[in-house]
């Protein structure tokens, strides 16, 4: 990450640079190549007036400040008029402009006169003993040296600005990436072991900060997840334990009194106690895989009044308690029937588990939702542990229930069963026993 950004950087300003440097120098050149020519040009006009006037002296003045060198040279190539000094065999310069206007070019070496580029500048002019042309020539050396120490400024001035770019952004971004690593190296640090261990947040109210406030939120959900599940470990060994130890103890009394054993009631009791394990198991198998994400067959259209009918029947079937279904109607809602069977299951076994002598089921759906109702006359769930009893192994009346085959998970796999099919589950005021309402969206 340091290093990309440096190198994003330097590539950066290296080619703004580059780009920068060629244009500031091709610009100088020119205008000073221009300015040159200006210089040319008026001299040429001067010469030309003399010329035109007849008045042109053989030898013509030596212009110190500027250092142009000019001539005139008559239709025959011979040199008519040429600054003083200045050899008179030869013409300055060969072209002739095709009109009668004037032509400038860049000339290398004169035939004589000092070495270098020229800009020569020929201007056709009429006088009274004929056509001639004035030519003048300045010389480029000084916009040479001029660009030769821009350049000389440029090639040196670049990679040093360039080098300070690369320091400056290494450094930057590694202080700025300092505390992020430190972040890492924290989080690399807190294992499963340590998972109470928080990272430290910065002063600074920026996005590193809020990096490791938000690190510390999800060490908090995992330690939150981690401390749920061994919770959940722990209490279902112990759930094991306890009848395991029973069967145990009942088998090694048998075995030490064999002749005084009820062997049919021994198996009897034996028989339960494995019932019991095995519901558990089934139950704890359930809500593992619920923990683990395992993915469930895709959601069909279910009729829950097919499932609570069927419940409501296999109550009635089993003996003492009524059970009223006349406020059950059609509701279709789009899931899994044999986990919402379940769910409905859970509910009826609760009901007639503490029902005294009536269940009451309602079943209705408007656009939006379905509400299933399962309502006993037991002796009900008092307000504070209405959300408790949905914790898995939560039992009100311990003894009871464990006697009784309840593994405390009932209510906790009918939560999960609910919550994953979109709606919820509570436990609502009655006058009289528990009355359970689930909700669901509607098909
Ligand atoms: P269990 O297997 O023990 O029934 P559940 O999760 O189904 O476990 O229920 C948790 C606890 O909630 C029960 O132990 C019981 O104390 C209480 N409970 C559940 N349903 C009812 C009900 N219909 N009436 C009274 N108490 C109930």
């Amino acid at each position: 990450m340091r290093a990309r950004t440096t190198v994003a950087a330097t590539i950066v300003v290296g080619v703004a640079l580059v780009v920068t440097a060629v244009s500031l120098v091709v610009f100088l050149r020119r205008s000073l190549v221009e300015r040159v020519d200006d210089i040319a040009r008026v001299r040429a006009h001067d010469v030309a007036t003399l010329a035109r006037q007849g008045t042109l002296p053989t030898e013509l003045a030596v212009e110190s400040d500027d250092g142009s060198i000019a001539q005139v040279v008559d239709g025959a190539g011979r040199v008519v008029a040429a600054t003083a000094g200045l050899r008179r065999d030869q013409s300055l310069a060969r072209f002739r402009p095709p009109g009668a206007g004037s032509e400038v070019r860049t000339v290398d070496g004169l035939p004589f006169g000092e070495a270098g580029s020229y800009r020569v500048i020929a201007l056709p002019t009429a006088t009274p003993e004929g056509p001639v042309t004035v030519y003048v020539a300045a010389s480029l050396s000084p916009v040479d040296d001029v660009v030769d120490v821009l350049q000389g400024a440029l090639a040196t001035g670049a990679p040093l600005l360039l080098a300070l770019v690369a320091v400056t952004t290494w450094t930057v971004a590694g202080r700025t990436l300092r505390p992020v690593d430190a972040i890492r190296a924290e989080v690399a640090d807190i294992s499963e072991r340590s998972l109470d261990r928080r990272v430290s947040v910065p002063a600074t109210d920026d996005e590193i900060s809020r990096l490791a406030g938000t690190m510390n939120m999800m060490l908090d959900r995992l330690d939150a997840a981690a401390e749920r599940q061994r919770r959940f470990v722990a209490d279902a060994s112990h759930e094991l334990q306890t009848p395991l130890a029973a069967a145990r103890t009942d088998l090694e009394v048998a075995l030490a009194h064999p002749d005084s054993t009820r062997w049919t009631e021994t198996a009897a009791d034996l028989l339960a106690a494995n019932r019991r394990m095995e519901r558990l198991v089934r139950d704890l198998l359930f809500l593992a895989r619920a923990d683990a994400g395992v993915p469930r067959p895709p959601a069909r259209p279910v009729d829950l009044d097919d499932i609570v009918l069927a419940e409501a029947a296999r109550i009635r079937g089993s003996g003492h308690l009524r059970v009223d279904t006349g406020a059950v109607s059609a509701a279709a809602v789009d899931g899994r029937r044999d986990d919402l069977t379940r769910a409905v299951r859970n509910l009826f076994d609760n009901a007639e588990h503490y029902a005294s002598s009536l269940i009451r089921v309602e079943l209705g759906s408007d656009d939006r939702r379905v509400t299933l109702i399962v309502h006993d006359d037991g002796p009900g769930i008092p307000p504070a542990d209405r959300k408790r009893v949905f914790e898995r192994f939560t039992r009100l009346d311990d003894d009871r229930s464990r006697r009784t085959g309840g593994t405390g998970l009932g209510l906790a796999i009918a939560r999960e069963i609910i919550d994953a099919h979109g709606g919820s589950i509570d436990v609502e005021d009655a006058p009289r026993g528990a009355r359970f309402v689930i909700r669901l969206p509607a098909r």
